[in-house]
């Protein structure tokens, strides 16, 4: 089922958490709304649900305007990061209690939700559990089946709201792919609410990405990486070193204004996009010193201060530095590979 958002407001007394937001999502994809926590996804998500009613604007789900729609008319499935499951019914029992409640005409037979639940709990990896208790899981299990709850109804939306956000690092990076290759299967229109840059490229269709009520951008996830409507978006996806600059012919150029065409500008560096260079003479470097070298992880972290005093992060390879003999206190030159520029206009 497709969902419209057209220019949807929303104030809780003064304070405006959307601002004339719209937003399409195709049926079958899986978009994520990341931002900045405070930027109004959560508030975005329960509107579209029908648990919050928008100031103005309208939501039309399947082309139909559902804005008046009771949530339990609109057909979504939610998963939350703290998704209360019922402590005193087993795995199974939570994913057949949407079943099980529905009224005695709609109801499937007993077999039928058996045979349904067991489904699920396997699309899950679960089925080998489904007779503990929410108590004997791990975070991760039982993110999976309230996940499975939630699809249990067979919902034609499915909402979540940063699902792994309580769940440690690795075991989040496992549930993100875990579902990819699950949406992949089911193909169930998905809202995935995230703070979390790479969960969002690494997971989702399309990225949508919001800052204070407003939608920033959106794209698939290399085009908003690559191609960044502005400052915040670059900023928001990626670690990034800013300097002051200019513009010049459409160029981004380090250092203040020369040309009388130059426009002042901020100047983005990612740092796996600097590489350290001895070479005074290396074209378009600028000197800086070392402050400090990480060589622990799969990239080696130095950090520089510049020679205009501001610091800078660089990531190298491992093979780079220890081409490179780097020590605290060492003047070396930064090239930049790559650069962004935004007008300073702000
Ligand atoms: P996010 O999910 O991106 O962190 P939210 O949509 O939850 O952001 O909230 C956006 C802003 O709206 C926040 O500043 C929050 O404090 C405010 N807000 C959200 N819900 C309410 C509410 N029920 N009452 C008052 N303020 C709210
Ligand atoms: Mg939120």
């Amino acid at each position: 089922m497709s969902i419209e958002v057209r220019n949807v407001s929303k104030h809780f007394g003064d304070f405006a958490a959307l601002k004339d937001v719209s937003l399409h999502v195709e049926a079958g994809e899986l978009v994520a709304l990341l931002g900045p926590s405070g930027s109004g996804k959560t508030t975005l998500l329960r509107i579209i649900a029908g648990l919050e009613t928008p100031d103005s604007g309208t939501v039309l789900l399947e082309g139909e305007d559902a804005t008046a729609q009771q949530v339990q008319q609109r057909r979504v499935g939610f998963v939350f990061q703290h998704y209360a499951l019922f402590k005193h019914m087993t795995v199974f029992d939570n994913v057949a209690f949407g079943l099980e409640v529905r009224p005695r005409h709609s109801r499937p037979t007993k077999a039928e939700i058996r045979e349904k639940v067991m489904r699920l709990l396997q699309l899950v990896q679960l089925d080998r559990i489904a007779y503990r208790r929410p108590t004997q899981l791990s975070g991760g299990q039982r993110q999976r089946v309230a996940l499975a709850r939630a699809l249990a109804v067979e919902p034609k939306v499915l909402l979540l709201d940063e699902p792994f956000g309580a769940l440690d690092a690795k075991v989040r990076k496992e549930l993100r792919r875990w579902l990819r290759r699950l949406h992949d299967e089911i193909h169930v229109t998905s809202v995935f609410v995230t703070h979390d840059q790479e969960e969002a490229l690494e997971v989702a269709d399309r990225v949508v990405v919001m800052n204070e009520g407003r939608i920033e951008q959106a794209g698939r996830p290399e085009e908003v990486y690559h191609t960044p409507a502005n400052a915040f978006v670059y900023n928001f996806l990626g670690d990034v070193n800013l300097f002051h600059g200019r513009i010049e012919n459409g160029q981004p150029l380090l250092g203040d204004a020369v040309a009388s065409n130059a426009e002042s500008a901020l100047v983005f560096i990612r740092p796996h996009l600097l590489d350290i260079v001895n070479d005074p003479a290396a074209p378009n470097s600028f000197r800086a010193r070392v402050s400090h070298v990480n060589p622990a992880g799969p990239v080696v972290k130095v950090e520089l201060v510049s020679e205009w005093g501001d610091p800078v992060q660089v990531n190298l390879t491992q093979e780079r530095y220890r081409e490179l003999n780097l020590e605290r206190g060492t003047d070396v030159y930064l090239v930049p590979k790559e650069m962004k520029a935004f007008p300073d206009c702000q």
